[in-house]
């Protein structure tokens, strides 16, 4: 994917090296701007990881210690690390088993007099249902903050993930839809104060030089990288297009298996999917058991992962969340029955048949 823009990220680099403006310089400005352009909202600023994009947004957002933060439990840790850090108690709630995404009504039922936030978050590349997570802030005068590190421009309803609550994280990880060549985030807002404060955060709190109004840190988006990606964002549509036709063919040629107890996580956002993860779910009435399909694959040399394979609230580091097993049983299902399959921009409709083909003959020696 990357070779035909090589020369250009070596041009990028040069420039910066150049200028020697490696700390908030000219590309992190640029990129800051070109970024919240393409989602549709006024601020971007840069931070130095998706995880810190959500713990100095959350607090940006007003989020203290001791308040309460709804979480899901299907996620990425570092959406419940973000929460940790930004000093409150993330609250797990459960996920809908079609689709793998937050599930509002747990999130709703969950809202207590010290809940702040709730962040949503986009998995796999889909938007949480915009209307409903307006309804339950209005409702409840929760703010929502959007984890939208697996979501790169993905939308639902005329919203842009990102665009929805009062402020947002993207991750530029490098395998994300959108990567840079190392950690990069961003956090986008609407709200010129929520962005003024992020930016004091990331830079030691500090309004002007050794100046230090507030407990900041160190977390800016390196110029380097954000040189990387302003190469990158204008062909990110394009990649994203790839990989919802991608998806398409998988649909389409996996649809036969649905009677086998094999379905796609559902899909509710259309074109606006943008399939950061293929995933697939094997439910009880499969022939055979996740783990079974997985090393029957990489015997063909077709690589797969699981995303995840423990929820978070089981993770041994995060045992003192204080949830049981059982606690969240969709959750805790998926972790044993997904399995992701091929997904990148350049895959191509060959490469999805022969996975597609591949599958089918497995399951086919079950009976
Ligand atoms: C990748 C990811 C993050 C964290 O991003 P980093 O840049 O790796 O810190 C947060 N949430 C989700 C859902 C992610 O997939």
């Amino acid at each position: 994917m990357h070779d035909p823009l090589e020369a250009e990220f070596a041009a990028a680099i040069a420039r910066v090296l150049e200028r020697g403006d490696f700390i908030l310089g000219k590309d992190v400005r640029e990129f800051e701007a070109a970024f919240a352009e393409a989602t549709g909202v006024a601020h971007g600023v840069g931070v130095a990881s998706g995880t810190d994009a959500i713990a100095l947004g959350l607090q940006a957002c007003g989020v203290e210690a001791g308040d309460e933060v709804i979480v899901p439990a299907n996620t990425f840790i570092a959406t419940v690390i973000g929460a940790i850090h930004a000093g409150a108690r993330p609250v797990l709630v459960d996920c809908d088993l079609a689709t793998g995404l937050i599930d509002l009504d747990a999130a709703e039922a969950a809202i207590t007099p010290k809940t702040k936030a709730i962040v949503p978050v986009h998995l796999y590349g889909q938007v949480v249902s915009p209307r409903r997570l307006l309804e339950i802030s209005e409702r409840h005068g929760v703010t929502i903050f959007e984890d939208a590190a697996q979501a790169h421009l993905a939308d639902r309803d005329g919203y842009t993930a990102g665009t929805i609550g009062k402020a947002a994280a993207y991750s530029f990880y490098p395998a994300k839809n959108l990567g840079a060549f190392g950690n990069g985030g961003i956090v986008l807002t609407r709200d010129s104060a929520v962005a003024d404060k992020v930016r004091s955060l990331r830079n030691y709190g500090a309004p002007k030089k050794y100046l230090h109004v507030e407990h900041g840190t160190n977390s800016r988006l390196d110029t380097i990288q954000a040189a990387i990606l302003n190469v990158k964002l204008p062909h990110l549509r394009e990649w994203n297009r790839d990989r919802n036709a991608c998806a398409a063919e998988y649909d389409r040629l996996l649809a036969p298996l649905a009677d086998r107890g094999i379905v796609p996580m559902r899909n509710d956002s259309g074109g606006g999917h943008i399939y950061h993860l293929y995933v697939l779910h094997l439910s009880d009435r499969a022939p055979l058991d996740r783990d079974a399909l997985a090393s029957a694959l990489q015997e063909r040399n077709i690589s797969t992962g699981i995303h995840y394979p423990i929820p978070c609230h089981r993770q041994p580091g995060y045992l003192d969340l204080g949830y049981p097993e059982g606690a969240f049983p969709n959750a805790e299902a998926l972790c044993g029955e997904i399995l992701s399959l091929p997904m990148f921009p350049g895959l191509g409709l060959d490469r999805v048949e022969t996975v597609c083909t591949a599958i089918e003959e497995i399951i086919a020696t079950c009976g």
